[in-house]
């Protein structure tokens, strides 16, 4: 039998009726010969309130004790998820991560999967048993511990059975109908798009459209799982949602697939550091070891041997990056005149493997954010991306502007 795998947000199993119509689409596909691995998340908001015990518990809490709470709220929806099934005479079970056993880094709260055996749960397909419902989010550690994927990781635990059982697509349901143009709240042109590649997926994922776990994008990329979006809350049809797939298969596409946005993105400038050989690595060292997501870098004109170095990060490393900084400078292994920290801007990027073979695609964009007198901050880009810092203040607009130049409204 081909094997399908379903995944559940929070949100498709926020109470008894919905895992119930939940559990129907999964009935639909038993009955169409699928025997089918569903991964559950928590019930929207359980994963929240457990956190929250935790921190109260104890601020300093630790880890492995985190992730045996936090990982609850899957088992939860697990054993409801299989139970509803077994009441519309599918035959189910549930496992947790650690039956199965989802074997993970000891990372906790960040673990990698590195193994899914998948003897156990073909051995029971053999059987007869139609529906695997497999807890999301959660795995075992080398140590025999239970470990956490970090927050949206059932979309890895999905795609990465999904990758194991060789399955002939990965479906994620969850609160939106598919992948956008850009976010509907922004503007009302917002167009979804049936088919988006993986790389697109994977920057639009990493630039705060929260559909996907971003490492769930990078998996289904390497080993090809065929991924699509969809709601849970809608009549679907074999078409419905966004399929996420490798380039190949998108015969045509916008040169420009979306506009993501972030708000929280700051920019930091250090006012006159030696233009020297080294001052980079001697800037960006300490910074990555702080755990400073640092995305965008200007080197602006050197004069007189000093130079100004201007680099972007989410909003909440500042004070970590600033201490970084103030280490290394106290260390005499950078000196600068003033840090300054811009925390009112906001990051928007176009995105789309068009503008690997068209060109003009910046001059455009730039263009674009001139004519709505939006001035551009920093600019960075790479094969299938321009981005650009703006005011914050301007966010919504140079997102509309956007969307309206690259006529995304429209599918080609
Ligand atoms: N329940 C976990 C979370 O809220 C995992 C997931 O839903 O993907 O982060
Ligand atoms: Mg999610």
């Amino acid at each position: 039998m081909p094997v399908l795998v379903m995944k559940f947000g929070g949100t498709s199993v926020a109470n008894l009726d919905r895992i119930k119509r939940a559990a129907k689409r999964v009935g639909v596909e038993v009955a169409k010969g699928y025997d089918v691995i569903v991964i559950v998340s928590a019930m929207s908001g359980k994963t929240n309130e457990l956190v929250g015990w935790v921190n109260e518990t104890s601020p300093l809490y630790d880890a492995r004790e985190y992730d045996a709470i936090v990982s609850s709220g899957e088992n939860v929806t697990a054993g409801l998820m299989a139970l509803t099934l077994q009441e519309m005479d599918v035959p189910a079970r549930s496992w947790q991560g650690w039956q199965v056993p989802v074997k993970t880094t000891s990372a906790h709260s960040a673990a990698r999967i590195e193994e899914i055996p998948t003897d156990n749960i073909m051995g029971k397909f053999g059987e007869g048993m139609k529906v695997a419902v497999v807890a999301g989010f959660q795995g075992l550690s080398p140590e025999g511990r239970i470990t956490t994927l970090g927050r949206g990781g059932s979309d890895t635990t999905a795609v990465a059975f999904a990758a194991a059982f060789e399955a002939e697509r990965c479906d994620i349901y969850t609160d939106v109908d598919g992948v956008y143009t850009t976010d509907p709240r922004i503007t009302d042109k917002a167009r979804k798009l049936d088919k988006i590649a993986f790389e697109e997926m994977l920057e639009l994922a990493s630039l705060g459209a929260k559909v996907l776990q971003t490492r769930s994008v990078e998996l289904a990329m390497r080993y090809k799982v065929k991924l699509r979006v969809l709601s849970s809350f809608e009549e679907q049809s074999d078409t419905a949602g966004t399929l996420v797939c490798a380039e190949e298969e998108i015969m045509e596409s916008n040169v420009v697939s979306g506009i993501a946005y972030s708000r929280d993105e700051a920019k930091m400038t250090l006012i006159s550091v030696a233009d020297r050989p080294g001052i980079a690595a001697a800037i960006f060292g300490p910074l990555s070891d702080a755990g400073v997501n640092v995305d965008m870098i200007i080197q602006n004109i050197a004069e007189d041997g000093r130079t100004d170095m201007t680099f972007s990060c989410p909003t909440d490393q500042v004070k970590r990056a600033e201490k970084a900084m103030e280490d290394a400078k106290s260390a005499g292994d950078i000196n600068y005149h003033d840090l300054i920290a811009d925390t009112d801007v906001a990051k928007i990027s176009a995105v789309g493997i068009g503008m690997r073979s068209q060109s003009g695609v910046a001059a455009k964009m730039f263009k674009t954010l001139s004519d709505e007198g939006v001035n551009i901050k920093v600019i960075a880009t790479s094969e299938i991306k321009i981005s650009v810092l703006v005011d914050r203040k301007y966010m919504e607009l140079a997102v509309q502007a956007l969307h309206d130049a690259f006529e995304l409204e429209k599918a080609v």
